[in-house]
């Protein structure tokens, strides 16, 4: 399975479990060249998960096109590969759970967006912009002025602001 971060073609795999209410498996691998974790799924090949667009077309869910999406807004930000799989794990699973056969494409953003933000602000921001298309102006702008309030708090110190897991100690 070749890495995403270094495209070397072998890796071991850390932990393996079932995924998707027992409808697929989940491995976390290791990349063996860089040791980039990154995580694969084996699953019954079942009808695949239409995304509806806002067009009023329709296209098959692609992995790899919403985790390019989400790694473009997380440019330069300190946001591991590992934590926008599982991302993208989470969200895949919560559409399983609720068994839909499709989703509207601003739905696939929201889901993503909520998680988003809890990671990096700035990707959260850099990722709304596309997926609402400056629609909803007012609350975008709100967000934007949130986020330049705290930037202004720590210009360096923002890989502790943002790691996940910071709220722990409330
Ligand atoms: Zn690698």
């Amino acid at each position: 399975m070749q890495c995403p971060g270094c495209n070397h073609l072998e890796a071991r795999v850390v932990d393996s479990r079932t995924s998707r209410g027992g409808r697929a498996i989940r491995r976390r691998r290791e990349c063996l060249s860089c040791g980039e974790r990154f995580t694969t799924y084996e699953q019954v090949e079942e009808e695949p998960l239409l995304v509806m667009k806002r067009d009023g077309g329709s296209e098959t869910y692609d992995r790899g096109k919403l985790l390019a999406s989400i790694r473009v807004a997380c440019a330069k930000r300190p946001v591991p590969n590992s934590d926008i799989e599982s991302l993208v794990d989470e969200v895949e699973e919560q559409l399983a759970a609720a068994d839909q056969r499709d989703v509207a494409s601003l739905r696939l953003g929201e889901l993503v967006m909520e998680r988003l933000r809890a990671l990096d602000q700035v990707a959260y921001v850099r990722f709304a912009s596309v997926y609402r298309n400056f629609q909803d102006t007012t609350e975008f702008m709100e967000e934007v002025r949130h986020l330049l309030r705290r930037a202004g708090h720590s210009a360096a110190g923002q890989v502790e602001m943002f790691s996940p897991g910071g709220n722990r100690g409330r």
